[in-house]
Parts: structure tokens; sequence; C-alpha cells
């Protein structure tokens, strides 16, 4: 009798990016691919031509010494090269490394020389940004895309001379499926940023699991207007789901003002879009405004993560006719949990399904979570905070360079550093954060960083800096100061003293000064009291 442990697929195979490659050209060719150009022209290709020239691209960076394992950096908005990047480095075995272009230009500095990037693909458009650090980095090659549609500048490489000529296909390599892919530096941890790694096989089956009904699902009926940055979480893995299921792709480019993400949304039929809170609730604030102008398709539904969505958007995309998928994400586990309810709940009063929806929810399938008080995991009465915990196929098990290795349990769970409850139904809700941290607009501003600098000025003796709720930006920083004996401060000198330091939007909106700042029994900031004392602040445009 044949024994059942003799069983056996047809074909196993490492699940490699190469695979969404081969699908995309074989059944998805036609299915175009738009982009939004800087002057606001809209282009238009075809998965057929980001096949020939991803092929391309991995052609020639192996031809100029890229191996497998080395880092190749993107300085890039959405746009259509952007995915030839995310296609055709990562199948020479390389690492696509994206960089954020919010960032200021010392981090970048940091992020590039950390990642030891070889080389990098840069928009004309942000030449600008990158020329303020480009006396620090130590990088072999600078490929421009010409992107504005102008010729690339002296000195620099054209990125076309890479993908043009006559179509050869790239010969894949075999991979192992643990290879790295792609690796997205996050600052959402305390300390500096760290980079989260993702292999071939976490990214294969995180784009499966956004496919499914009870996820993104992502499909061939869809159009996909990727708002999300591609420089964040992997584009919330869309620029793999996409080819993968055959969805036509719209990319916004450096156009993401409400207005012009909405005309886009309405001109190209999307179905499909996501976001930051923050951008839905501009978007939103301009279809209200005129809706007659942005006739929107019936099957639209808009993925918000990033930061708790309000209450207020989720009745506001009620009413608008959209339909909202509120997911929890982070940079180091891809696709995580989301509140979609369970049919029996549709029957529910309406504030009771808001109050589900408002829920960060349940884990996708295979993904696990969990929620760790100090007496181990904590029951699902609603009430008892934790911890919340991962883990799964996708969930990144280690920085690079080994960096950070406490963010991983002894028994392999990622810390994500949110304290959460969970109901009876499984629904886990995020009620905190222990990491001391401020998100505006979906972008981490370190409080610490701030604090430092801020106590590095003569007249201040001490500064604590504490994210306040804010309508727009669903957080602002605060900062509280205590002057020095004798020494009187003001808000205009400590702006100016950190303005060269930081990014303009990381600058605290607000200055407190005080005479003492409370402590914690140990001697530190007591950052919770001072968030309890601020927590009702009247932003001056609210
Ligand atoms: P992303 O780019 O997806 O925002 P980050 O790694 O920068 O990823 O941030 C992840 C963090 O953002 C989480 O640990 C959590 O603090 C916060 N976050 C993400 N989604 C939500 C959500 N739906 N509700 C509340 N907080 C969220």
């Amino acid at each position: 009798m044949q024994m059942v442990s003799e069983w056996r697929a047809t074909l196993t195979y490492p699940l490699t990016l190469s695979r969404v490659l081969e699908r995309m050209i074989r059944y998805w060719g036609h299915v175009d691919v738009v982009t939004r150009r800087p002057d606001r022209s809209l282009h238009r290709t075809t998965y057929a031509d980001l096949y020939r020239r991803a092929h391309a691209l991995a052609r020639a960076l192996t031809r100029l010494g890229i191996r497998p394992g080395d880092r190749v950096a993107t300085l890039c908005w959405n746009h259509s090269m952007h995915m030839e990047c995310y296609l055709g480095i990562p199948i020479t075995g390389a690492i696509l490394h994206t960089l954020n272009l919010r960032l200021h230009p010392s981090d970048l500095a940091y992020i590039v020389n950390h990642a030891e990037d070889r080389f990098l693909i840069v928009d004309d458009v942000l030449l600008p940004l990158f020329e303020q650090f480009k006396q620090e980095v130590r990088l072999e090659r600078v490929f421009v895309i010409p992107f504005s549609g102008e010729s690339v500048p002296e000195p620099y490489e054209s990125y076309e001379e890479l993908v043009k000529g006559p179509f050869e296909p790239f010969p894949y390599p075999d991979l192992p499926e643990d290879t790295p892919a792609m690796m997205c530096y996050t600052s959402g941890t305390t300390g500096r940023p760290k980079g989260a790694l993702y292999s071939h096989r976490a990214m294969v089956l995180a784009a499966m699991a956004t496919m499914l009904a009870d996820t993104f699902a992502v499909s061939r009926r869809d159009t996909i207007l990727a708002v999300v940055p591609m420089f964040h979480v992997a584009g919330w893995v869309l620029p793999f789901s996409a080819p993968l299921a055959g969805a036509r792709l719209v990319l916004p480019g450096p156009h993401l003002d409400p207005e012009s993400v909405l005309e886009l949304i309405s001109s190209e039929g999307a179905t499909f879009s996501g976001g930051v809170p923050t951008v839905w609730l501009g978007i939103l604030d301009a279809l209200e405004r005129s809706p007659e102008k942005y006739p929107l398709r019936r099957e639209l539904r808009v993925a918000v993560g990033g930061s708790a969505p309000p209450e207020s958007l989720l009745r506001r995309m009620k009413r608008a006719g959209i339909r909202l998928i509120h997911g929890w994400g982070m940079t180091e586990v891809l696709i995580g949990i989301q509140s979609h309810l369970k049919p029996y709940m549709e029957t529910w009063p309406e504030e009771q399904q808001v109050a589900m929806q408002l829920k960060q929810g349940m884990p996708v399938p295979l993904l696990e979570a969990r929620i760790v008080g100090p007496e181990g995991e904590v029951p699902p009465d609603d009430r008892t905070m934790g911890e919340l915990q991962v883990r799964g196929p996708w969930v990144a098990g280690s920085y690079f360079r080994g960096e950070a290795p406490e963010a991983w349990t002894p028994d392999g769970w990622f810390r994500t550093g949110d304290v959460a409850v969970w109901d009876a139904e499984g629904f886990i809700k995020i009620v905190d954060r222990t990491k001391d941290l401020i998100k505006s607009g979906g972008e981490w501003i370190s409080s610490v960083d701030l604090e430092n600098a801020l106590m590095t000025y003569p007249k201040v003796k001490e500064a604590a800096v504490i994210a306040v709720p804010h309508p727009k930006w669903m957080e602002r920083p605060l900062a509280v100061v205590v002057p020095r004996e004798g020494e009187t401060v003001t808000e205009e000198e400590l702006r100016e003293y950190l303005r060269p330091k930081f990014a303009k939007w990381w600058l605290p909106d607000a200055f407190v000064f005080t005479k003492e700042i409370p402590k914690t029994s140990t001697g530190k900031l007591a950052k919770l009291v001072l968030r309890e004392q601020f927590k009702d602040w009247k932003w001056p445009e609210s």
C-alpha cells in the first residue's frame, strides 16, 4: 500500500518573485499601468513593457557587477519605472532598498551608508534632495530616471541606458526562497533607523495574502490607485499583488494632493486604494466640496491604516459610498491585522458596527497575534492590556546586520511596541504604544531626538516632547520646556535652533514653558502624565 507520506506535489519550487513576473507576462501583458508625471501628464504602459524593461534592468545590473545580497537603493516617487525596480532588482538576487524621500538628508545619508548600498536609482526631480547628502555617502554608481521628461543632467548616468535595447530575457538565477528581496528602513522603534528585510518567500506569500476576499481582495477586476508610497512597507505589497492578480495599476507620481488623487481615482475608475487617515481625510474634504466633479465607482474600497482612523472618517466614507477596510500594519510586519466585520455583526446596531470597525481587528490568515502582559497572554476581555506580538511567514525575523535583537521574544515573536486589548470576538484594539515616537500624517517623528536637541540649547534646562492628538495629522509634537534659572526662552528662538537639524515637519507645533517636568519613580520624564495633561490641547487651526 502506498504510504501517505509519499505524496508529492507535481511541482515544488522556491517561492521567488520570478513567479510574479512569469505570471504577469503570460496572462496580463495587455494590462495597463498608468503614471502621473511631474508635469501632470499621464504616461501609459503595460505589464508586457514592464516585464521587458525589468528584465533589461536585471541584465544590466548583473553586467555591472551586482551580485546576490548587494543592495540597490531607489529614491523615487510611485511610478512605472519604480515598478521596474521592484520587479527587476530582486530577481537578480540583489536587495531592493527603498529610501524614504521625506527623511532629513542626514538620516538618508546614515541609512545609505548603513545599508552599504552599492547603486542608487533616483528620480531626476529628487536630485535636489540627493545632492544634500551626496557628499556624505559612498555609492559606486548613481542612475537618474528622467521622470520629468528632461534629459539627465551631467555628470549623472541615465537609468534609460540600463533598460534600452532589444529584448533579451534575463536568465533567472536559482535563488533559495529565503533570499532577501527587499529592505525598508524603519524609525518605528526607538534608536537609529533599522533595516527590515523581506525575503522572496515573504513577499510572494504576503502578495497572496492581499488577494484574499477577507483582506484587500486584490483581483483582476481591480484598478488600484497606489497612494501609499512605494518606499513605505513595500507599498503595502501592492506592487507585487497587482501584477500577480492582473490588476490595473495607477501611480500618482509626486501629485499626492487630495484633488489630484481624487481626480485620478475618478478618471481611471479606481476600485481599490489605500493610505493613512490624514490623506483620506483630505480626499474626503475635496469630495464633499464637489461630489459631482468626481464620480466614483460603486465598487471602490479603501484600505486605511498606519494610524488609528478617527470615527468621523468611517462615517464620512460610508456617506460617500466608499467601503472602508481598516487595517494595522508595520514595516516589519507588512500586511497585519484588519477589522472586517463577521457576517452576523452586519445586523448589529450601527454604533456597535462602527465600534468594531474602529478596532484594528483580526490577523490575516497565516499571521498569528498575541497580547502579552506581565502575567503572560492576556484574556480576551477587551480590558486587560499587554504588548501586541506577531509572527508569521512574512514577518521580519531580524533587522539588517542583526541589530536590536530585543525586538523579538526568546520564542520568536516580533514585539510591535503597540499596547493592545482583545475581545471575545478575537478583535484586537490598539490602545497605546510603548515606542517614544510621534506619528504625524503616517510618518514618524522621534521625540527623543527632538528632546536631545532642545537640551543642547544653552538656555534650556530640560525638555520633553510628546505626541498630542491632532485633527488632521492624527498626532503632532508639543514640546514642554523648562528654561534654565534666570533665563527667558522664546518659542521663535527654539524653532530657529531646531530648524537646520530636522525636517520642517518634525518641528514641534507648540512650545509650553514650565518650571518643572513630572518624573517617574526612576527619574525619567513622565511622558504619560504629560500626554494626559495635554490630551485636549487645542491646536490653532482646529
Ligand atoms: P506603516 O508605514 O504601515 O505606518 P510603520 O512601521 O511606520 O508602518 O508603523 C507601524 C506602527 O503604526 C504600528 O506599530 C502602530 O503603532 C501604528 N499603526 C499602524 N496601523 C495602525 C492602526 N490601524 N491603528 C493604530 N495604529 C496603527
